[in-house]
């Protein structure tokens, strides 16, 4: 990758400043990852958020990818997820309610009639502590524990993830964590990326490959049916490269868009396979996404309208950007044939996804 830095010294691969403040008057650090060849992440101690990601195009010139603010306040009040981290269970459980053990528990339901991302106050709006694990290449870890009864999932649940700014211009993502009673657990990252930079306009242009033969299927409020269905003959076969805006009026969805979990071809598997990939003709970025996840969620920011107004004053508006976030399955505790998502005391539940960058 060329170099974005042309100075001789290098500067700190992992510097920490603060960030503002969370409501209640902690101070937020935003930890800024720099690698070998100059490609930036800084994430924020507020839902270990990835705030920036600077990456080269094909000129080589830096470009932020990722859809945010550039102050941390609207991330408590109207952000849509932007780059957070995601628990204590991603994606959506069907009228908030799941058993475990024969015991049910009934989350808030925060988005229609089911619980969205880990309910009111999720992981994405929980301040983390962060420790710096190596400068070389750099590394912060974030962590916390959630409490048992945090939006009414049992269990003391200590989670972890751990970003790394590899020299192969990836960033990955670790995810552990520890229950002392069953609970359920699915944790993603929430970043909305647009390969010719966060604000420049619509993902319509992107192409992209999805290495997938199945998707789960949704109902009305995007709860899946649970089946689990072929994607070929159906709009969803993105097993070959697809421009993303030839497809998007005939998958539906209201508002209109990919909204869809799929099922990976490579599962289980013993070290991140190749789950998907986006490449923006115009930028020449190019981002493959590896993970040991069962499945990810394609989002192609349909319910960006145009309210929400970014860094550098750029307004974000439907199909805007795009999210890959790995997962187990929409709703999976209520869906018995899904892989299982329950944790138990004694048992560590670990994860690890990749989004590599290159240019083509
Ligand atoms: C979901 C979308 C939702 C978005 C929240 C995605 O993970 O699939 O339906 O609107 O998160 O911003």
């Amino acid at each position: 990758m060329p170099k974005l830095h042309a100075q001789a010294a290098r500067p700190d691969s992992v510097t920490a400043k603060p960030f503002g403040k969370t409501a209640d008057g902690r101070t937020i650090q935003l930890y800024t990852l720099t690698n070998a060849s100059g490609m930036q992440v800084a994430l924020a101690t507020f839902g270990g958020t990835v705030i920036r990601l600077l990456t080269p195009d094909r000129a080589g010139h830096p470009g932020d990818v990722a859809l945010g603010f550039s102050t941390i306040e609207p991330y408590s009040t109207q952000s849509p997820y932007f780059g957070a981290l995601i628990g204590r269970y991603a994606n959506r459980i069907g009228k908030g309610r799941f058993t475990i053990d024969g015991k049910t528990c009934q989350l808030a339901k925060n988005n229609g009639p089911n619980s969205l991302h880990g309910g009111v106050m999720g992981f994405d709006k929980q301040l983390w502590t962060a420790e710096v694990l190596s400068q070389n290449p750099p590394a912060v870890r974030f962590s916390r524990l959630s409490p048992d009864g945090e939006e009414k999932f049992p269990g003391n649940l200590k989670v972890a993830a751990t970003y790394t700014l590899t020299n192969r211009d990836e960033l990955r993502i670790q995810y552990i964590a520890q229950t002392d009673k069953p609970t359920i657990v699915n944790l993603t990252n929430h970043t909305y990326f647009n390969l010719s930079g966060a604000g420049s306009g619509s993902i319509l242009g992107h192409q992209v490959r999805i290495h997938a033969s199945r998707f789960t299927p949704i109902g009305s409020t995007l709860i899946p049916t649970g089946e689990i269905k072929d994607v070929a003959g159906t709009p969803f076969d993105l097993r070959k490269w697809t421009t993303i805006g030839d497809k998007i009026r005939t998958v539906g969805g209201s508002p209109v868009g990919f909204d869809h979990n799929y099922v990976l071809n490579r599962y289980p598997v013993s070290r991140p396979a190749l789950a998907a990939e986006v490449w923006d003709p115009a930028s020449g970025r190019l981002l493959k996404v590896y993970t040991d996840q069962p499945g990810i969620q394609f989002y192609t920011g349909n319910f960006l309208d145009g309210t929400i107004k970014g860094k550098a004053g750029k307004v974000y508006r439907q199909h805007d950007a795009f999210c890959l976030e790995t997962q187990h399955f929409p709703d999976s505790p209520n869906h018995p044939n899904f892989p299982s998502t329950v944790l138990r005391p004694g048992e560590t539940f670990r994860s690890t996804t990749v989004y590599g960058f290159s240019v083509r």
